[in-house]
């Protein structure tokens, strides 16, 4: 029986894993679940799973919770964060918080040696030099659950003494490839993905592709790859979850439903495969598929990407700060769908190149970063 710590169980990630523990109960055990601020949502998994640590942000509502349960360890604060991901009684962690917040946490679990599913693109893209080095100096398993990544990893599989040409890295598009992008486009319209159902800020990222300039970059790392050799395929019906091709010229492929739970399945019991409830594909329904190349000048968040992996390290972290807060303040209605990337590329022009060795540089300039960005939204 695996023990599993899911960090941002009360997400669609979270979700997906804990369903992947329910349909598996001889094979998986809940033991850590972290949530942020849905305190019903916890309670109902803690009834559920029966967890023996859990943590959530506010004290009040960790406060409640252990007056319920009283023989459940529970954390909160960022006190409370930097002791759940270094405690080290669990076999796999699924590392699903949104943001830089999974950064510390992730760092910590892989320090401390554990093996790491990771779902959270934004630890690589802000921190993913550290995080490989720490990984290969403290013999921690970082594994991905990102449905991209997971077909990557399952295309190298048994070919480790193959070079590969390329990685095609596979992108729905979103809801906006075919469409124009405005300043009129609404919340609503940004939210409504086209093929994968996830949580906001991930499905805003995918809408202006930053999500995929993220995901070369967790490539780039994942695969030990030069970013040249990563090519971004638009693949509408995301069918087809990303492909190698070979120096012969053969392109092996990872084709399967969207649905997250069986990447997340593969992670927690690598490398044997599950079983799964979920429909099958057919590819008699399928018919054909189609793949195009995206439009810089359209997706600007994706050029932006693209400029901040030339530019190095310290502008990966640029781009995924101001990208965080702009998109949150989107999604509260504080500026419009164009000012994502038109605010993005300002604030990276704000910025010289920066040093950063450590997790306490890289948080500290995420920093900076955002409170530049934020000043300049107000
Ligand atoms: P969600 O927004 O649905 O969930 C985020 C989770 O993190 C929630 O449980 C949330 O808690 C928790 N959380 C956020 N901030 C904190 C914090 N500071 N402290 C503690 N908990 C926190 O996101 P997703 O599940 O969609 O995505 C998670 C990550 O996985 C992202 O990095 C995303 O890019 C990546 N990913 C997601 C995919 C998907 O299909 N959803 C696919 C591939 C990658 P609460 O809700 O209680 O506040």
């Amino acid at each position: 029986m695996k023990k599993v710590a899911i960090f941002g169980s009360t997400g669609s990630i979270g979700d997906s894993t804990l369903n992947v523990i329910r349909e598996n109960p001889n094979l998986f055990k809940a033991v850590t679940l972290v949530a942020g601020r849905n305190v019903q949502k916890l309670i109902k998994q803690i009834e559920e799973f029966k967890p023996k640590n859990i943590y959530i942000i506010a004290k009040e509502d960790a406060e409640k919770i252990s007056s319920i349960y009283k023989d459940i360890n529970v954390y909160y604060g960022d006190e409370g964060m930097e002791e759940i991901s270094n405690l080290v009684d669990f076999d796999i962690s699924v590392s699903a918080l949104v943001g830089i917040a999974g950064l510390k946490p992730t760092y910590n679990m892989i320090k401390n040696g554990k093996t790491v599913a990771l779902a959270n693109k934004e630890v690589l893209v802000a921190g993913g030099e550290l995080i490989i080095k720490t990984a290969k100096e403290n013999n921690a398993t970082l594994l991905t659950v990102d449905s991209e990544h997971s077909a990557i990893m399952q295309c190298l599989r048994g070919e480790e003494t193959n070079p590969i040409d390329k990685i095609l890295l596979t992108a729905s598009g979103g809801p906006f490839f075919d469409k124009e992008i405005t300043d009129k486009i609404t919340v609503e319209d940004a939210l409504n993905h086209p093929t994968w159902n996830m949580g906001a800020k991930v499905t805003i990222d995918s809408s202006t592709m930053m999500n995929k300039g993220f995901e070369i970059i967790e490539a780039k790392w994942l695969f030990d790859v030069d970013p040249s050799q990563i090519e971004v395929v638009v693949h509408r019906k995301s069918i087809v979850h990303s492909m190698v091709q070979y120096k012969d010229g053969t392109i092996m492929a990872s084709l399967g439903p969207t649905a997250m739970q069986i990447p997340i399945a593969y992670a927690l019991n690598y490398p044997t495969r599950l079983e799964n409830q979920i429909n099958k594909l057919n590819l008699f329904d399928i018919r054909d598929l189609t793949f195009e190349k995206p439009d810089l000048n359209k997706f600007k968040c994706l050029r932006l990407a693209y400029e901040a992996i030339q530019k190095g390290h310290s502008f990966q972290v640029i781009l995924n700060a101001a990208n965080e807060v702009l998109v949150d303040a989107f999604l509260n209605r504080k500026i419009k769908y164009t000012d994502i990337p038109n605010g993005i590329e300002k604030v990276m022009n704000m910025y010289e190149k920066r040093e950063l060795n450590s997790v306490e540089d890289i948080l500290a300039f995420d920093e900076e970063v955002k409170a530049k960005t934020r000043e300049m939204i107000a």
